[in-house]
């Protein structure tokens, strides 16, 4: 069986229109299990909620590559044994650290690809048969506005940058579904818009990684073939349980924020492993002080 997997970077789910991907079931009420890349891509990769892949804390960007090893390593074999990477080929599409170590830990082709030319790199894979599991990651709306040109960030400028990448991806997804059994189309994460988003006299931040609201929660998730699930609320969890045809389960929404919501408030985590409950404070361990 051959699948795909495409993640839409920072996609708020209002631009969910803007793409056209015929024969696929767009759910309308998915909740990304944090805001930001690490955890959710982690999660969806293991279909392991964060208290239990842990991939949720907020980061030193260049030391995260050196906690994830630790996570995928000796202590977290567990993560690595479940990962959909260990049952397919593995080609990676992709700048940031999860996905560098994962390439590296599987041998897979590494590629640092920002800009659209992702989907032209992705393209010669699409009819390749020995590329049992294709996963491509765009940029999407996050920042620098490279498919669109545009310099200034600001959710007025979103608009024109997403249109720009559809406008690729449409015909992309169109291939990709003439060779693949089953493919997800995915967003790790939204982004927050500081004016419209924020509370009356309340002012938070544009952006994600921070502060947690339905802009930066709320994504758009494809699924194809049309399996007609239930249209209900799930988490990120879906991608992986759907690409590797286990039990979809409609997730409850407090329980999927609440370790990264207590990351970003530097709370102690508190997660399962081994029949056991744990609880640490990653803040203040060396190398780790935020
Ligand atoms: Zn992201």
């Amino acid at each position: 069986m051959r699948i795909a997997l495409v993640v839409i970077d920072c996609l708020r789910y209002e631009y969910a229109d803007l793409f056209q991907f015929d024969g696929f079931q767009r759910l309308n009420n998915v909740v990304a299990v944090s805001n930001w890349t690490m955890p959710t891509m982690a999660t969806m990769m293991t279909g392991l909620h964060p208290t239990e892949h842990r991939c949720c804390l907020f980061p030193v960007k260049d030391k995260s590559v050196k906690f994830l090893r630790s996570v995928l390593g000796s202590k977290y074999r567990k993560v690595e044994q479940e990962m959909i990477v260990d049952q397919y080929e593995y080609k990676a599409i992709m700048e940031i650290p999860i996905f560098k170590l994962m390439s590296e830990k599987h041998g897979g082709e590494r590629v640092t690809c920002t800009d659209i030319s992702g989907i032209k790199h992705a393209e010669k894979y699409v009819e390749d048969k020995d590329v049992e599991f294709l996963y491509l990651h765009l940029k999407g709306g996050h920042s620098p506005y490279e498919y669109s040109h545009q310099q200034e960030i600001s959710h007025e400028n979103e608009p024109a940058e997403i249109q720009a990448l559809s406008e690729k991806l449409n015909p992309f997804i169109k291939k990709v579904v003439k060779h693949f059994d089953r493919v997800v189309v995915a967003t790790d994460h939204g982004e927050l818009w500081e004016d419209v988003d924020s509370p009356r006299d309340v002012k938070i931040n544009y952006g994600h990684g921070g502060e947690f609201g339905l802009g930066n929660l709320h994504v758009p998730v494809w699924t194809y073939p049309d399996t007609k699930l239930p249209d209900g609320l799930y988490d990120t969890r879906l991608v992986y349980n759907f690409l590797m045809q286990k039990p979809i389960h409609i997730q409850q929404l407090v329980m999927s924020m609440s370790p990264a919501y207590m990351d970003y408030n530097r709370f102690a985590i508190t997660y399962l492993a081994d029949g056991k409950l744990h609880c640490e404070n990653f803040s203040t361990k060396e190398g780790w002080a935020l």
